[in-house]
C-alpha cells in the first residue's frame, strides 16, 4: 500500500470502527463483509474528492493580432477580453476562469509579444514575462502567415518546464500544404508537447486544445471560488468596452494614444449610471475624438452603452468626457494610475 492510499484509508478506517461499534451496540451482531464493503465505499469517496480535482494557470502568448483574445473567448465561452482587428488592443493581463466540478482552468490573455519601444510597452512586456513564469501550461498562438523571429521568447519556450502547445491559427485562410509546412517548422524549432492547427474565429479544433489542457493540468485544489469568472471587476470591463469602440471607430495613432478611466459607477435599482473619461495626449486628438458637433463621441457612447447594457444586464446611462494629459504614455505615475504594472 502506498503512503498516500494509506493516508486516504485512514478516515475510512475510523468510520469502520465507528460503524462496527454502532452496529454491535444496536444489533449485538454484525457482518464483517458488509463493513468491509462500507470501507471500500468510503475510501473511494475520499480518494475521489482528494485526488481528482485539477487546477492551474494557462498563459496564452503570441504576437499582436495572432488571435489570442479570440482564442481565449472561444475557450472561456464568454466575451471576456476585447477583440479588434488592430494590434495591441489587450494591454493588461486578463484572466478568465473555466469552472467545472472536477477542474478549474485559469487563463491569462497577455499583451502581444513585442520589443519595448516606450514605457507603456515595457510594462506590457513585464506582464508577458510574468505569465511565462507562473504558467502551468503555455499556449503560443501564431498566425499561420506570420514570420516568427522573437528569439528570446523561443529560447524561453525551449527551456521552460511547463508543457507548451503551439497553436497555428487562422488556418481558414490557408492551404493544407501551408499547414503541413508550419507544423514541421514548429516541430524543428521548439519540439513542443503538441501542435494544433486551429481557427479560433471559427471554433475549429478548440475542443482538442481543451483536451490538451486537461491532460496537463496539475492536480490541485481550486485557486478561486468556483463562481468567479474573472479577477477583473465590472468597472474594468466597462472601460475595456469603451476602449474597444475607440479602436473600432478611429484611425491611425488615436486608439494607441487613448486610455479610458471609469470615474463613476452607480448602481441604482433600474439603471446603472456610468461616467468615463477618454484620455488622449494632445488637443488635436481631443478634437478628433469629439468629431464634428460631437458626432463621433456620440457614436462611441451609443455603441458602448449597448454593449455595456448587454454585459451588465441592466439599463445604463453613460456619460463620456474627453481629457488631455500630455504624453501620459511616457509618465510612470499615469501608467501606475491606469493600472499598468510597474
Ligand atoms: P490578439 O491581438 O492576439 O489578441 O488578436 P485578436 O484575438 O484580437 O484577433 C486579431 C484579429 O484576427 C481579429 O480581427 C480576429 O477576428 C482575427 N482572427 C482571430 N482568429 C482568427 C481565425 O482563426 N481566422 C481568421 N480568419 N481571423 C482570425
Ligand atoms: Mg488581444
Amino acid at each position: 500500500m502506498s503512503p498516500t492510499s494509506y493516508q486516504l484509508l485512514h478516515p475510512a478506517m475510523f468510520l469502520y470502527i465507528k460503524i462496527r461499534t454502532i452496529a454491535a451496540g444496536f444489533f449485538n451482531s454484525y457482518s464483517e463483509l458488509d463493513c468491509k464493503d462500507i470501507i471500500c465505499f468510503f475510501a473511494k469517496q475520499i480518494k475521489f474528492q482528494k485526488m481528482s480535482h485539477k487546477a492551474g494557470f494557462v498563459s496564452i502568448i503570441g504576437k499582436p493580432n495572432a488571435g489570442k483574445s479570440t482564442l481565449m473567448n472561444a475557450l472561456v465561452g464568454e466575451k471576456m477580453s476585447i477583440v479588434t482587428p488592430k494590434a495591441q488592443t489587450t494591454r493588461h493581463r486578463i484572466i478568465g476562469i473555466v469552472n467545472e466540478p472536477e477542474y478549474q482552468i485559469v487563463f491569462s490573455d497577455t499583451p502581444g509579444v513585442i520589443k519595448p519601444a516606450y514605457t507603456l510597452q515595457e510594462s506590457m512586456m513585464s506582464s508577458v514575462q510574468g505569465s511565462l513564469i507562473d504558467a502551468d501550461i503555455i499556449l503560443l498562438v501564431t498566425d499561420i502567415h506570420e514570420k516568427y523571429d522573437e528569439s528570446d521568447v523561443i529560447e524561453k519556450l525551449k527551456r521552460t518546464e511547463s508543457p507548451v502547445g503551439i497553436l497555428i491559427n487562422k488556418i481558414d485562410k490557408s492551404t493544407e500544404d501551408e499547414v503541413k509546412q508550419k507544423i514541421v517548422y514548429w516541430q524543428e524549432l521548439i519540439n513542443p508537447q503538441s501542435i494544433f492547427a486551429i481557427s479560433a474565429l471559427h471554433g475549429h479544433n478548440i475542443a482538442a486544445i481543451m483536451q490538451f489542457i486537461l491532460e496537463h493540468l496539475p492536480e490541485h485544489p481550486p485557486y478561486y471560488e468556483k463562481d468567479v469568472l474573472t479577477d477583473r471587476n465590472e468597472r474594468f470591463f466597462v472601460s475595456e468596452i469603451i476602449r474597444e469602440k475607440v479602436f473600432k471607430l478611429y484611425e491611425k495613432e488615436i486608439p494607441y494614444s487613448t486610455e479610458v478611466v471609469v470615474t463613476t459607477f452607480k448602481e441604482e435599482q433600474a439603471i446603472t449610471r456610468i461616467s468615463a473619461e477618454i484620455i488622449v495626449e494632445r488637443d488635436s486628438q481631443k478634437n478628433i475624438i469629439i468629431g464634428k458637433a460631437g458626432s463621433m463621441i456620440k457614436k462611441v457612447g451609443t455603441y458602448a452603452r449597448e454593449d455595456i447594457e448587454d454585459f451588465l444586464q441592466t439599463k445604463v446611462f453613460l456619460e463620456l468626457f474627453v481629457k488631455v494629459i500630455p504624453d501620459w504614455r511616457k509618465k510612470d505615475n499615469y501608467l501606475k494610475r491606469f493600472g499598468y504594472e510597474q
